[in-house]
Formats: structure tokens, sequence, C-alpha cells
């Protein structure tokens, strides 16, 4: 059986990124990843600015730092001075402004007083250049200010409108359908009659599916037929990924594999060893990819964090693809017992000392509830074994 990493190697294998597309940066697209260099269209600052609020002086006038000028003006942000500094002259000028032609410096305002038509200043000597921003010393007009590949984080938004940009070639996020199997799963909406379940996977899928960065397309709930499947796989087809819950094991009504064979979805695998989540399959048609994971909530979180989210971050072009994984030392001693290697739900902290994990109580893998106190997944080997304190393990991150 595959393990893992093989598993994993096989998904990155298979999965490109998708075509670059030129999109709107309203409403901002926070974490996709640039497809082009972006060039500024500006110096910037645009003009030497004032960093401070004060008095725009020339350095020649305050030798010593102290001295009397006569103010000439005062510009506030959006304005432009009308007069060059002459010898003896000041200009009243606030955080943003431009400061006059003739002047090498600015004086904060607290360091000053008004006396009649002048200002009395009483500081060090001041520095030519001091609490000024020159021209350009942030980018220059035609500087490649964004490479491709960069991810969009509120800096790089911002940026990207200070250079006047309303549209960039981004990477798109992937179009993800979501659906569920099987013939004891009702909507969340409906009271579970006998022997029926509600369907907790198919929310919980799309919202990995938004966290990785994907666009989520519920498809609802598939019988375990093939008159139900058949259509409803053949929509999800249309998308960039297809993600299916249950249906993949070997029980007489798992009919998933069946009739993705049926459509053409080509296998890459179908089994991994791994616990919770051994029957997970993947399969390609064209470019599209094809998840099918088993129905147990526990099982299908698992097996998305470590094999669709990665892909989802590959088609969106990010060069990390991840999952993240460190190494973190056991809080308290635990014994286990298991076959193979296994994700058990964990709560990781960051301490004084590094990663530390906690194994939070779990009843397998169709307990969700179990989840709400973790935050990742610590994995122990197969065997049976009582792991000591401090024992260090990798840990998948899962937030
Ligand atoms: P399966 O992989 O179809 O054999 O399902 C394995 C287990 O997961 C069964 O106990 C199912 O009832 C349960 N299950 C399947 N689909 C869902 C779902 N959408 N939400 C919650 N549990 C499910
Ligand atoms: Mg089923």
């Amino acid at each position: 059986m595959l393990t893992v990493a093989e598993a994993q190697a096989i998904v990155l294998r298979t999965t490109r990124p998708l075509p670059p597309a030129t999109a709107a940066l309203t409403p901002a697209p926070l974490g996709a990843v640039l497809a082009e260099d972006v060039v500024s269209d500006l110096d910037m600052p645009p003009f030497d600015k004032a960093m401070m609020d004060g008095y725009a002086v020339r350095c020649a006038d305050l030798p010593d730092g102290r001295g009397a000028l006569a103010v000439v003006e005062e510009v506030t942000a959006g304005r432009t001075p009308r007069h060059a500094l002459g010898p003896g002259q000041a200009t009243r000028i606030m955080t943003g402004a431009p400061i006059p032609d003739g002047s090498d410096a600015v004086v904060m305002v607290e360091r000053t007083r008004i006396e009649g038509d002048r200002v009395v200043i009483e500081d060090r000597p001041p520095r030519a250049g001091q609490n000024v921003m020159p021209r350009g010393r942030e980018m220059r007009s035609g500087e490649t200010v964004l490479a491709a590949g960069s991810e969009l984080r509120p800096q790089e938004l911002g940026l990207l409108a200070t250079v006047g940009r309303t549209r960039a070639v981004l990477q798109p996020a992937p179009r993800v359908a979501v659906l569920s199997t099987g013939d004891e799963v009702v909507e969340a909406s409906e009271r579970p009659g006998p022997g029926q379940i509600r369907n907790g996977n198919g929310p919980m899928l799309c919202a990995q599916v938004a966290r990785a960065g994907g666009v989520p397309h519920y498809l609802g709930i598939a019988r375990d037929s093939l008159e139900s499947l058949r259509p409803l796989i053949a929509e999800g087809l249309r998308a960039d990924v297809l993600v299916l819950s249950g249906g993949i094991s070997a029980g007489v009504v798992d009919l998933v594999p069946g009739v993705l064979q049926e459509a053409d979805v080509r296998p890459h695998f179908h089994k991994v060893e791994m616990k919770p989540g051994k029957p997970v399959f993947f399969g390609t048609r064209g470019d599209t990819l094809v998840f099918g994971l088993p129905g147990n909530p526990v099982s299908a979180l698992v097996c998305f964090e470590l094999f669709v989210r990665p892909a989802l971050r590959r088609l969106a072009g990010h060069a990390e693809p991840g999952p993240s994984v460190v190494r973190a030392a056991l809080a308290e001693e635990f014994a286990y017992r298991t076959d193979r290697p296994t994700y058990h739900p964990a709560a990781l902290e960051e301490g004084e000392s590094g990663w530390r994990v906690r194994v939070v109580p779990w009843h397998g893998s169709p307990d969700l509830r179990g989840l709400t106190k973790a935050n990742a997944f610590v994995i122990f080997p197969p065997g049976d074994h009582c792991h000591r304190a401090g024992q260090v393990f990798e840990v998948l991150r899962v937030e």
C-alpha cells in the first residue's frame, strides 16, 4: 500500500497551476498568487515629503539649532508650496505635504514656538534631509515592485492600489465541486429517520475548500445508486476539482469508484497506508482532479488536509503547497496501539521550548465533536507503544 508521502507526491506530480487570468482587485483577492510582475507607474513618494508636522527650514540658517525665521506660508497635505525658501525663511508644513524648494529639513513643531510672524526654533542643529522622505525613496517609476508568484496579503493589495492597479493577472482560485454520498445521509435541515444521519461532511468540506483558497460548489447528496450518482458526478467533473465523500470502500453500495471509471476518470491511487482514511481515492479526467474521501467525517477531514489542500494550493500557484507538519514534544504520556500510521486529534501550541502537543479525547473516525478541541493531528507509528512525555512526533497542523 502507498505511504502518505508517496500518495502526496502522486497528487502533486499530477497537478499543474491553473492558467492565469486577469481579475479585478475588489473585492480583495486575499491569498491569491500574482501571475505577472507589477511595475510602478510613479515615483513614491512623488515629491520630497514632510514626515512630521513642523517647519520646513534651510539647515544653513540653523547652524547651532536655534534661530528665529520668517514664516512665509502654510502647506497642508494635498497642497503644494507656492514659495521657495530664501535665507531666514521657514514654511509651516504638515505630515504628507511637499516641502518647498530651497528647504532641506523639517523641524518638528514640538521644538518651536510662534512669536508674531516668526517661528522661534530651539532644537539640535538640523541634519540635511531630517524628517523628509525624498522623492522616489520607496520606489521609482518603471521599477518592478511585486514579482510574479507573490501571495497577495493586505500589504501587497495596498501596494497594488498605490501603483494604480485595479486589475491584475492572477492565478485563479480553483472551483471545487463537493458531493456527499450515502442512502443514510440527510441534510442538516432534516430530522434523521431510523438509520439516518445528517450530512456533516458537506458543510465541513466546503469550509475546508474555502480555507484552502478554493471556491466551493456544493452539489448536495447522491444516493447509493447509479442513477443518482451518474448525473451528479458528471456535473462535478465540470469543476477544476471534484471532492466526494463516502461510497469508496468495499461495501456492497460503494459505487463511486465504478461510476468514476465509467465517466473516464483515470485512477491514480485507491488506498493509502494511514488511519483514519485508508480507502481514499485519487483520479483525474483531463485537467480535473477527483478525490474520493471516506464517509466518516474525521477521515474525510484528514484526507482533505493531506491530499486535497496541497492540490488546491498547487492549482492556485503557491510555491509551497504544504501541508504544514511540525515536530512537537508530547505533553503527557500516552499509551496507543495501532496497526497503521495514525493521525490522532491533538492540541498543538508553541511553548518557550518549542512546539508542544497534547492528545485530545477522541472516539474514532465518526467523532467530529472531538475535533472541536483539536487544531492538529499527532502522527503515531504502528505498534503497541507507551509514548512518553517529551517524546517528539510529527504533527499535522490544521488551522
Ligand atoms: P462510507 O465511506 O460511505 O462507507 O461511510 C462511512 C461512514 O461515514 C458511515 O458510517 C456513513 O454513515 C458516514 N458518512 C458518510 N457520509 C457522511 C456524511 N456526509 N456526513 C456524515 N457522516 C457520513
Ligand atoms: Mg456510504
